[in-house]
């Protein structure tokens, strides 16, 4: 099966309080394709420019991502983000965020990322998801995120995008700014009421939880002591379950979302042992199941 994602591909710059980096290959379509493409052919979409070179693609080919339908945007400059995190490593500021090629991106989908079972619309300006979400005709399965940055400055848009997936994931802070409700059971449940079947609320280092009209599941997090930087900690989690959806045959129902949890919670705890994608970029499957193993044995799923 065939996973599209949609969503930033950017160059990062990252200051933590045990060391910095000022460019590095981000973006949320990237951290999420990285992590998907160890279960399922990922294409992605999004515009980059000049400045993003053979050796980013190499990254990206690398893992098996079909870079088809990056567009290059000649003169162009690629977006651009930076942020600084606290002592407290779940806590960050963003310093800089330089739209550049998103500024007039207009995504023309190949009959190949249209033909997409599943889709993720990572992180990017909700008319941009929605207008790759109207191109996937025949998606049997959409799920999207989105950040305050978006909740804030393009409200009514977002609401939009949202009653079009059938699944939302965001950080528990971002639902509950995106519901005005401060308790998270009862902006989840806000949030199901917006369209889609499920919500999947991501809480850092206590794990996630899944809410649908019915029902509701909790994971922890995997217990990593190894944190050096978590940027793309949520994309590298929405990567690892969408792409383990996109690998299950039949039909994605509470349960396969449950383990496919377990998987993006794996991915999403090799991202923080590295500076941005890094640790992903060599791992292999056998190394990701085996985490999801310790954590079928702390939680059964
Ligand atoms: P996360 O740590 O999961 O929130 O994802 C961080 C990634 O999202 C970084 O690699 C950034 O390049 C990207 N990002 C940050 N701000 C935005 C934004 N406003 N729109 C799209 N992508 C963004």
């Amino acid at each position: 099966m065939t996973l599209t994602v949609v969503g930033s591909i950017a160059f990062d710059a990252v200051e933590t309080p045990s060391g910095s980096r000022d460019r590095l290959l981000g973006g949320s379509a990237v951290h999420f394709a990285i992590a998907a493409s160890q279960f399922a052919e990922t294409r992605i979409v999004g515009p980059v420019g000049d400045d993003f070179g053979e050796g980013e693609y190499a990254i990206l080919r690398h893992r098996g991502v079909n870079t088809d339908d990056i567009e290059h945007i000649p003169g162009g400059t690629t977006f651009f983000w930076a942020g600084r995190y606290h002592r407290d490593i779940n806590q960050r500021d963003t310093l800089q965020t330089d739209l550049n090629v998103f500024e007039d991106f207009e995504p023309k989908l190949s009959e190949a990322s249209r033909a997409a079972d599943v889709l993720f619309l990572a992180n990017i300006q909700p008319d941009l998801q929605r207008e790759v979400r109207e191109q996937c005709e025949r998606a049997r399965f959409v799920a999207m995120d989105s950040m305050n940055f978006w909740i804030e400055s393009a409200h009514g848009s977002l609401l939009r995008t949202i009653s079009l997936a059938d699944c939302l994931l965001l950080n528990d802070g971002e639902l509950e700014q995106l519901t005005d409700e401060p308790n998270l059971t009862r902006a989840a449940r806000k949030a199901l009421e917006l369209g889609p079947r499920f919500v999947i609320a991501k809480q850092g280092e206590y794990g996630s939880a899944l809410y649908s009209r019915d029902g509701y599941f909790g994971l922890t997090a995997y217990p990593t002591a190894d944190i050096v930087e978590p940027t793309g900690a949520g994309d590298s989690f929405a990567g690892g379950l969408m792409g383990f959806l996109a690998a299950h045959e039949s039909e994605i129902d509470e349960a396969a979302l449950r383990r496919a949890m377990a998987y993006g919670t794996a991915c999403a705890s090799f991202n923080v042992e590295g500076f941005g994608s890094e640790r992903l970029y060599e791992l292999d499957r056998a190394a990701i199941d085996a985490r999801v193993a310790e954590l079928e044995q702390m939680t059964r799923f």
